[in-house]
Formats: C-alpha cells, sequence, structure tokens
C-alpha cells in the first residue's frame, strides 16, 4: 500500500462511529430449512453476507470467507484477521474432506520461559498475559482466507470480502450482545489509546440501537481485496502489527503492567496457513471428521466418542447418559494434556488416541461410580503403530461466548465447518492504530509452564486449541457439520451435540438448544442450569459426581442435510441472544 492510495481511501470513509439507527438489521431467525445453500452463524449481517455470496453463484467456501469477513466488522471482538482459525472443509467435486490450518505462530523470539515475570520467574497472572504484547501471536486469518479461495474457492478474496467492507461503511445496529460485550471488557478496550478511539463512543460502550461505523477497517479490508495476503504480512499493515505487539500504544489506564511482546515483520513475512489431514473417526456408522494440528479438538471429540461407542446411550436414562459422557470426557481430557500440542514441535500420537483398542483399554476403567477427578492420563503409544506423528500431517502442503463458529454449505456438496478467534472476548485489547482490527491473545493458549511436555511455548510454534469445527458424513455422504465457540468447552460441546443428534436422534435445532455439561478433568462437572436444577443432578451425586452450575456454555451452528435433499441451518435459539441461520430458498418446512 502506498501512502497515497490510503489517503485516498480514506477521503472516500464516512466519518467514524454511531447515528441514530436508520440502517435495516436483518432478519434474524434460528432455524431455517430450504435448498440452493445454507449458512449459520452467530449473526444476522454475517448470515446475509454469505447467503449474497451464494446468491451470486459463489461456492461454500467463497461464502465462509464473506461471513468470516463480515463477522470481523459486526462481532470483531469474537473472531477478526487479528487472530486465526480452523476450517474443515468438503470439496464437493471429489469428496475430499481436508482442512486449513491458519492458527497464530509466537513470534520467532518467543522462549519457554515467555509467560515468567523476569523479576519472580513465576507465572503472570492470566490477566497480566492477556493484556498485553506477550500473548499476542502471529495472526493466521488471512492466509487462511486466501488458502481456502485459492485452492477451493471460486471468487477471489476482494470479491468475498465486499459485503463486509460496506457494512464497515455504512455501519450495522449495535445490538443487545454488541453493547454488553464492549461493556464486559472494557478495561481491555480502555488500557489502549487505539482501542479506544476504535470501539468506545465518548469512552463508553456503543449503544443498542446506534449505528455503529468502522471505516478502519473498511480500509484494511479494501487493501486485502486489492493487494491481497500480502497486504497484511508485507509493508506498512505487517510494520504497524509488529509496533502495536513491540510498543502497545498504552492509554495509561490499565490495572495490570502492559508487558511488550515478541514479534518482528519477518514473523510476519514468513508466517503460512497450511492445509491438514482431517482427524477420522467411526462412530456407530458415521465418519466424523475433525481438526488435527495444534487443536486438540478433532483428537479428544473422537476419544470421547469412541470410548462411549461400544455403549447404546439411546437405551440409557438421562443420569446415566451424563455419567458416561462424564467419565469418557475426563479420562480424554488427562490426554489431550499429557499429548496434545503443536505437531510440527513435539510427537503427538494421533492413531493412538484415536484407535479403537485404546479407547477400549480407556472405557474399562469406567464404572458406575464417579472417578476421583482429575483422572490419570494413559499411554497411547503402543497402539500409534510407531509412527510417532500418526497422521500423515507432514505430506500435506504447507502451501501458502469469545471465537465464533460459521458453517456453510452450497448446492454442490461444498461444506465448509469453520472456527477462528482472536482468543479472549476482544483478545489482547490492543487493537492495530489505524487499522480497525484487535490483536490476538492466543499465546495463553501456551501452558505458562516452561516444561509442560507438549505445549510449552517456543518460537514460530502454534498454542495447542481446543476448537473442533466437525463435518460428519453417513454413507459417503454429508450429514451434518457443525462447532462452537467456548474454550476447551469447545469440546465437550461438540461432543454433546454429536451424541444428542447422531446416538440420540434430536433434529439438530434440538440438539443445539440442549442443557449442556462440561467435564474436562477437573473435580468438578459443570451443568447449565436446566440440568442443575433438575432430579438427574441429585442422582450424579448419589454416584459420586461432583456438579457445578454454568449459567451458558457456548454458542454453536450447525447444518444438517435432509433426507429429502434440504438442508437445515441452525443457530442458538437462546444463548447469547441467539444466532442466524439462513438458506438460499426457504421451502417454508418444518423439522
Ligand atoms: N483460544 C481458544 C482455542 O483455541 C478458543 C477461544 C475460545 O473459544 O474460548 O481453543
Amino acid at each position: 500500500m502506498t501512502t497515497a492510495a490510503c489517503a485516498v481511501t480514506l477521503a472516500l470513509v464516512p466519518a467514524h462511529h454511531t447515528v441514530a439507527a436508520s440502517a435495516r438489521t436483518p432478519d434474524k431467525q434460528p432455524v431455517a430449512i430450504g435448498t440452493g445453500g445454507a449458512v449459520a452463524s452467530l449473526d444476522p449481517y454475517a448470515t446475509e453476507s454469505g447467503l449474497e455470496i451464494l446468491r451470486a453463484g459463489g461456492n461454500a467456501v467463497d461464502a465462509a470467507v464473506a461471513v468470516a469477513a463480515t463477522l470481523g466488522v459486526v462481532r470483531p471482538y469474537d473472531g477478526s484477521i487479528g487472530g486465526g482459525g480452523f476450517m474443515v472443509l468438503r470439496d464437493g467435486s471429489t469428496g475430499k474432506i481436508t482442512t486449513i490450518n491458519s492458527r497464530e505462530t509466537a513470534g520467532s523470539q518467543v522462549t519457554p520461559e515467555h509467560f515468567l515475570d523476569p523479576a519472580t520467574g513465576e507465572p503472570l497472572s492470566f490477566t497480566e498475559a492477556r493484556r498485553s504484547g506477550l500473548s499476542v501471536g502471529v495472526p493466521g486469518t488471512v492466509a487462511g482466507w486466501q488458502l481456502a479461495l485459492g485452492k477451493y474457492g471460486t471468487m477471489n478474496l476482494a470479491e468475498v470480502m465486499d459485503p463486509a467492507t460496506m457494512i464497515a461503511k455504512r455501519g450495522f445496529v449495535v445490538d443487545a450482545e454488541y453493547q454488553a460485550r464492549t461493556q464486559d471488557n472494557f478495561s481491555y478496550l480502555n488500557a489502549f489509546t487505539s482501542s479506544q478511539d476504535t470501539w468506545l463512543i465518548d469512552g463508553a460502550a456503543p449503544k443498542e440501537g446506534t449505528v455503529f461505523r468502522n471505516p478502519d477497517i473498511a480500509r484494511t479490508y479494501e487493501l486485502i481485496a486489492r493487494d491481497g495476503a500480502d497486504a497484511f504480512y508485507k509493508g506498512p499493515l505487517a510494520k504497524a502489527i509488529a509496533d502495536a505487539v513491540t510498543n502497545p500504544p498504552v492509554s495509561g489506564t490499565s490495572p495490570t503492567e502492559v508487558r511488550p511482546g515478541k514479534m518482528t515483520t519477518e514473523d510476519l513475512a514468513s508466517y503460512r496457513a497450511t492445509e491438514l489431514a482431517p482427524t477420522h473417526s467411526d462412530y456407530n456408522g458415521y465418519d466424523i471428521y475433525g481438526m488435527a494440528g495444534p487443536s486438540s479438538g478433532g483428537t479428544t471429540v473422537g476419544e470421547i466418542l469412541n470410548i462411549l461407542e461400544p455403549t447404546d446411550l439411546s437405551g440409557l436414562s438421562e443420569e446415566e447418559i451424563l455419567h458416561k459422557i462424564i467419565e469418557a470426557s475426563a479420562l480424554a481430557f488427562a490426554d489431550r494434556e499429557a499429548y496434545l500440542g503443536d505437531p510440527d514441535y513435539e510427537s503427538v500420537p494421533y492413531k493412538g488416541l484415536i484407535s479403537d483398542e485404546y479407547a477400549a483399554e480407556r472405557q474399562a476403567l469406567i464404572t458406575d461410580a464417579a472417578s476421583a477427578k482429575p483422572v490419570a492420563s494413559g499411554n497411547p503409544w503402543p497402539y500409534d503403530g510407531g509412527a510417532g506423528v500418526g497422521l500423515d500431517l507432514a505430506a500435506n502442503s504447507p502451501a501458502g461466548g469469545q471465537t465464533t463458529h460459521l458453517t456453510v454449505a452450497d448446492n454442490q456438496g461444498n461444506i465448509v465447518s469453520y472456527t477462528f478467534t482472536i482468543e479472549g472476548i476482544a483478545g489482547s485489547g490492543i487493537t492495530v492504530p489505524g487499522y480497525g482490527f484487535l490483536l490476538n491473545n492466543e499465546l495463553t493458549d501456551f501452558s505458562f509452564d516452561p516444561k509442560h511436555p507438549a505445549n510449552a511455548p517456543a518460537g514460530g510454534k502454534r498454542s495447542r486449541s481446543s476448537m473442533s469445527p466437525t463435518i460428519v458424513l453417513k454413507d459417503g455422504e454429508p450429514y451434518v457439520a457443525l462447532g462452537t465457540p467456548g474454550g476447551s468447552r469447545i469440546i465437550t460441546t461438540v461432543l454433546q451435540l454429536l451424541v444428542n443428534h447422531l446416538e440420540l436422534g434430536m433434529p439438530l435445532p434440538e440438539a443445539i438448544a440442549a442443557p449442556r455439561i462440561s467435564q474436562r478433568n477437573t473435580t468438578s462437572t459443570e451443568l447449565e442450569p436446566p440440568l442443575y436444577n433438575s432430579p438427574t443432578v441429585d442422582a450424579l451425586r448419589a454416584r459420586g459426581q461432583k456438579v457445578s452450575q454454568n449459567v451458558v456454555m457456548n454458542n454453536a451452528t450447525g447444518v444438517s442435510f435432509l433426507p429429502d435433499g434440504t438442508m437445515l441451518a441452525a443457530a442458538e435459539p437462546e444463548r447469547y441472544h441467539g444466532g442466524a441461520a439462513g438458506v438460499v430458498r426457504p421451502t417454508g418446512a418444518q423439522y
């Protein structure tokens, strides 16, 4: 980008921020059934952008990037070009399932002691680590979009980013969720002058019902549309990112010390998104494809399903089902903690972890009584075939309530299940000055303990993720695609969605709406209120299960493929003020 080009573009962009609402908010519904393609996301503007691209002849990959780019405008605290993510996609022309890894990398100068306070040698608090340059990884989202579009899309970045750019310029109507998210993360946004300038109106959250514009992100999108990913990873924008990380634009209001991070323009220039083989597990006749690489999602969901598979859950009571899920989840999370990290840096026993033989060994540990948690990890290596990294990851081309999941399908059999994030809500809190987007705090997903066997920080390494975008086939045909945000609760929610839908026969909207639980090898299992306040909890306690209440867990979306050939897009009906489902041609059918 030249300075002159930037100035011209800026002049065309309307002045910043809010006016009384006059713009139309797109319709928002949690379920849509029809043909021609389907989109589910957590925001109606984003879903509308995806439908617009599908109607214009784009495929599911094109539409998914359009949805994601729009989320970066209307839900900028959840996922954006300042972060990274994972996309599982089905190529309709070949039936092949593949994945795109756009996880952030640590700067080349990061060491295992990255999160230790140099003065004390002790780990920093999570909050202090997060609200700093230390937490920021090299963003991968733009490289991931370019890779996905180049190999599997039909449109270019300029075409698919256009709807989002127009929304950023014209503005969108702030809803209650947006206002609440800004308020809830005020201390992060207020800590940096660039974030105050970009996200706050007169020092406060934009109010519900007003129109919010972000001309800075519109200009940034136009740069990327014009020059491709190079506009992000090289030149003035890359320099602005590295500067913001190494010299955060502090406002002086942070309640904790804001430490500088480690990132160079070379780290940005050398970033590559990669294409990886998916994880695959066979569960009662369904083929489940998930995310490998630095995500623990596909492996851990697969291991839990394998442990559960020999049990006919549909014949059990709700309490018995939950007991089995709790016990299987604790066992798989113990293995996740012991073995899963970035396979480019650590040997990961992928084959062992999702082998039926290893699952049988783990399943034999489950009794009618609750185990004492945390439980110990097992040893999957004997089931790994001695391969070290069991999936053929190396053979894949290095081509080059936070977080958000979108699911898109078209009428050509292409499917995208895509989770992306800037980690915490509002990430590190640092906005790249003048460019309109927040930088992630993804490096706090590393273990702060430099001796952690699989997930200690290192230069260039990717921190372990829980993101679990998933595609399920039955008899080789698309059955359902889904995912969710929610930190490590992502894994337990995806697991529960799959059990509800595949095993217990709930239609996808019911599977999403059902109350959730989460057991991650911690003493207590979290339950949402409808379960926590039900008699089921007494029976769980009678077995020795410890339980606690978690008010709301995660914001899932999915698309299921109905027997009559129509598609059903589904989003949350209530959690986090609900999501938005849409189809190209509604049939008016009920599920
Ligand atoms: N950083 C998290 C992960 O990669 C995602 C953030 C979230 O959903 O909380 O697993």
